[in-house]
């Protein structure tokens, strides 16, 4: 038996590598960057063969640091960033174009459009999602229309479509596995929330042939081994599932109810909602967690675009701190922000809002305003979003969790966890990996090979840190969210 489980955590910015031991312990991790191609202004790609290649250059790195051989690794598992669209040719292995990276909004007018003529709620029905350039389907149809002979080819069965998954496990194999895990394909727009196949009518709506299509496997469960001569030996391709629904796997969250919020440059709250795909109301979305065995889990999602991004702009725009973790002790270092209001709606608001035109504001400001008051005041304004996607999720789920996990680069800050802790009502609980992506990954392949033998073992793996109990009162509370949303009707328009 292997001594670790591999994970391949392939982000929108670098490709990385992780080694777990049975206890969870991470044994080696290794990194490379992803180059950003931005071709025309609001177009993002990335070119697949360097996603893959730097994908197996840190595979290949991380048995180095750890000093283990191929045959020392028990399982691959795969967490990816979602909703990217790569096309290639089945035969020759090789990319048809550039990949279509998920933040891509070449796309944005199709969408457009099928508001425009009512299709979104036929769409929001079937995928739980929104007509948004996000989602996988209208990246494909670009694709399809706009590369020479695509279509055709496609249509006689010549070429593969995947999100990063898929072009991961199908390099891996040698060619022999186009798949991917319902995660994913939950965040295309052409797979059925109900029926949890692709779906007939969306194929044919955005014209997609589904001879390009990978069959959609469990999350976790042995799909075949690499090609031999990339590692010297084969090993199991075991798990994959999407990076935010890994995280809330790594995070533990196996059960209903439960519930994570991950601090990056955006947040991305998640909560498990079981058996049931829960409908939201409030913009937003319902997608599948994972497929282990029989048994499908399903999510509530909602995002925020700009959280640790504003504590960026702090250092980059108007350099008044030098590193982020600064933040965390200037916030500190003053009893509050003086009435001040940091309202980071750079790129417009999302959930519960939705206001794509506000622009972000600091307002309050006094003589006495220094440049703590503003970094609290952007820790706190992180802080509110999440309260306020809290409440909207609450009312789709009808109770708050017990606790929310929380991971992601901002986490680390204890000012953040223990404002959050005291805005939301509910212990903010931090775990000692925060590598929660690449747990939920390995955790998957594990599971699937017996390496672990059940959830309850994958549950026990995840350790606490520290737990940041609320200290305030639910009156308290309600007062600082009527004043932080006084703060953002002053930025919508
Ligand atoms: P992503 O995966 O989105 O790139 P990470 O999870 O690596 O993000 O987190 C990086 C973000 O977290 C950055 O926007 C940074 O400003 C913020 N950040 C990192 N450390 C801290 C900290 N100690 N306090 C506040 N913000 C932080």
């Amino acid at each position: 038996m292997g001594k670790v489980v591999m994970a391949l955590d392939q982000g929108t910015t670098s490709s990385r590598t992780l080694l777990f031991d049975r206890q969870g312990k991470i044994l080696a991790v290794a990194q490379r960057e992803v180059t950003q191609h931005y071709p025309r202004p609001g177009w993002v790609e990335h070119d697949p063969e360097e996603i893959w290649q730097s994908q197996l250059a840190t595979a290949r790195d991380a048995l180095k640091l750890a000093g283990l051989a191929p045959a020392d690794v028990h399982a691959i598992g795969i967490a990816n960033q979602r909703e990217t669209t790569v096309l290639w040719d089945r035969n020759s292995g090789e990319p048809v174009a550039p990949a279509i990276v998920w933040q891509c909004r070449r796309t944005a007018e199709r969408c457009k459009a099928i508001r425009a003529a009512g299709d979104e709620p036929m769409l929001r029905h079937k995928t739980g999602l929104v007509a948004d350039a996000y989602f996988s389907a209208t990246k494909l149809a670009w694709l399809l229309d706009e590369v020479p002979d695509a279509r055709r080819r496609a249509e006689a069965g010549e070429l593969a479509f995947g999100t990063v998954d898929s072009w991961l496990v199908y390099r891996l194999s040698g060619g022999r596995l186009h798949i991917t895990d319902p995660s994913n394909a939950s965040r295309t727009l052409l797979f059925s929330l109900e029926s949890q196949t692709w779906d007939a009518e969306l194929l044919e709506y955005f014209r997609v042939p589904d001879r390009v299509l990978p069959t959609v496997m469990p999350s976790s469960a042995h799909y075949g081994d690499t090609h031999p001569e990339l590692f010297g030996a084969p090993v199991p391709i075991a798990g994959i599932a999407g990076d935010q629904q890994a995280a809330l796997f790594g995070q533990g969250c196996l059960e209903p109810g439960m519930m994570k919020n991950t601090y990056g440059t955006g947040c991305f709250m998640l909560a498990n909602t079981g058996e049931r795909p829960v409908r939201s109301e409030e913009g937003l979305l319902t997608s599948i967690a994972w497929r282990i065995g029989g048994e499908t889990h399903h999510v509530l999602e909602g995002a925020i675009f700009i959280a640790g991004a504003a504590i960026q702009w702090l250092r980059d725009g108007l350099g008044i701190i030098a590193s982020a973790p600064e933040t965390e002790a200037l916030a500190q270092s003053v009893p509050d922000t003086g009435g001040v209001y940091f309202v980071p709606a750079f790129v417009g608001l999302g959930a519960p809002y939705w206001n794509p035109d506000a622009r972000g504001a600091l307002v309050g400001l006094t003589q006495g305003t220094g440049r703590a008051h503003v970094a609290r005041a952007a820790l706190e304004a992180i802080a509110f979003q999440v309260a306020e996607l809290m409440e909207a999720m609450t009312r789709e789920l009808g109770k708050p969790p017990d606790a929310l996990m929380v991971d992601g680069g901002a986490s680390a800050n204890d000012f953040l966890c223990q404002i959050q802790a005291d805005l939301l009502g509910i212990p903010v609980d931090r775990p000692r990996n925060r590598e929660t992506t690449a747990a939920g990954a390995a955790y998957l392949a594990g599971l699937a090979t017996g390496f672990w033998d059940s959830p309850e073992e994958i549950r026990a793996l995840r350790t606490t840190e520290r737990v940041f109990e609320p200290r305030q009162t639910a009156d308290w509370r309600a007062e600082q969210i009527a004043s932080w949303r006084r703060a953002v009707q002053r930025v919508l328009l």
